[in-house]
């Protein structure tokens, strides 16, 4: 049995600056959740009514959350204008209004942040995020706060019971930051299973759904496997799309990495097994699991196929760029074409 708490720990937003970029918009290509209990569900509804769609689920803790419908071929939220604003802005969702801070309800309350968003960057004498987190937690509705908590509350009294090998998240956390100190980060990493997966990533049938990445300069590119060709396609304003480059697949062949690369990618790894959202995906996979694989064991595979899938992106980006190596810069790229998924990924306990 491990305690649940009421703490609410900020410590992954310490130092941190953020500032929303004009024009930028990346945001609203990942489908967001709002609430029935939500101030402004019904504001929505009114201004269009086929613009949420409900989650189908038969799990009690998730009904009553619907996302936002999106746009299959522009690859973004319907109310996202061509200017890249929102056109509900004044009723947007929570989880809209919070980004990139995303909150995580499980044993406790943590906050932590999408590492997909290009407006923010470590400062250690800022706490502007910190100080958003704080105003964040005191403006959620009192509800659907003690609602949440309440769900995750029973959620985690009630996983000791369900799992024989049940540690508590401070115990894994802790077991986990101990694989990622002595993980050797090579392009060993990466398996047959890995690439496996990625290629069918790369091949989804809804445009959606393909990997998506926010360059520095602002462009939503996307990219997708035709045949041996893998196509990189730029994402306009308007939804119209255009083929900026392609390369044969198999040139996709994994290059060195530096020293500074493989320190990169482990403190990426450090940062991932910190949330108390990690933790929740562990559990997850556990309860889902037929083998009866132990949770430790699930826990190294888990934290080995995010370096493999990083380190694939990141061959990916290189191949187009022209780089021969993968250095720091490039695991950084990476970083940003992955953690979209990763900090949302289905976890056990409630994500806003
Ligand atoms: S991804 Fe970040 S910078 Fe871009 S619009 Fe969203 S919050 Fe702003
Ligand atoms: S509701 Fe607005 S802010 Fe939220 S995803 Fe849609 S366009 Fe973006």
């Amino acid at each position: 049995m491990f305690s649940i708490t009421t703490e609410i720990d900020y410590a992954l937003l310490e130092g941190m600056d953020f500032k929303c970029l004009e024009g930028c918009g990346f945001c609203c290509t990942f489908p967001a959740e709002v609430r029935e209990c939500e101030p402004g569900f019904n504001a929505i509804l009114k201004i269009d009514r086929n613009g949420v769609k409900k989650w189908v689920t038969t799990d009690p803790y998730f009904c009553n959350v619907y996302t936002m419908r999106q746009h299959q071929e522009r690859g973004a939220c319907i109310f996202l204008r061509e200017d890249r604003r929102c056109g509900i802005y004044p009723v947007r969702s929570l989880l809209c209004r919070i980004f990139p801070i995303k909150i995580f309800f499980g044993q406790r309350i943590q906050l932590y942040t999408s590492q997909v968003c290009r407006g923010f960057s470590q400062d250690s004498n800022s706490n502007v995020l910190c100080l958003k987190g704080k105003e964040i937690m005191e403006q959620l509705p009192a509800q659907m706060k003690e609602e949440m908590t309440l769900k995750a509350r029973e959620m985690y009294d009630s996983l000791p019971g369900k799992l024989s090998d049940c540690i508590s998240p401070s115990v894994l956390q802790t077991r986990s930051l101990e694989h990622v100190n002595c993980m050797d980060i090579s392009n060993e990493i990466v398996t047959q299973r890995d690439k496996d997966d990625f290629t069918s990533q790369l091949s989804s049938e809804e445009f959606i759904n393909l990997p998506t990445y926010l360059t520095a300069d602002m462009q939503w590119l996307v990219f997708r496997l035709n045949g041996r060709l893998l196509e990189r396609i730029k994402l306009e304003r308007t939804g119209e799309i255009e083929t900026t480059g392609n390369i044969d697949y198999s040139f996709l062949s994994l290059r060195p990495l530096s020293a500074d690369a493989a320190n990169a990618l482990r403190k990426y790894l450090e940062i991932i097994v910190k949330r108390d959202h990690f933790a929740g995906v562990i559990y997850l996979h556990a309860l889902e699991q037929e083998r009866n694989v132990p949770l430790i064991d699930l826990v190294t595979t888990y934290i080995d196929g995010i370096a493999a899938s990083l380190l694939l992106r990141a061959n990916l980006l290189a191949a187009f760029e022209g780089h021969d190596i993968i250095d720091a810069d490039v695991i950084k790229e990476a970083i940003i074409f992955s953690d979209g998924y990763l900090a949302t990924e289905p976890s056990y306990g409630l994500i806003l």
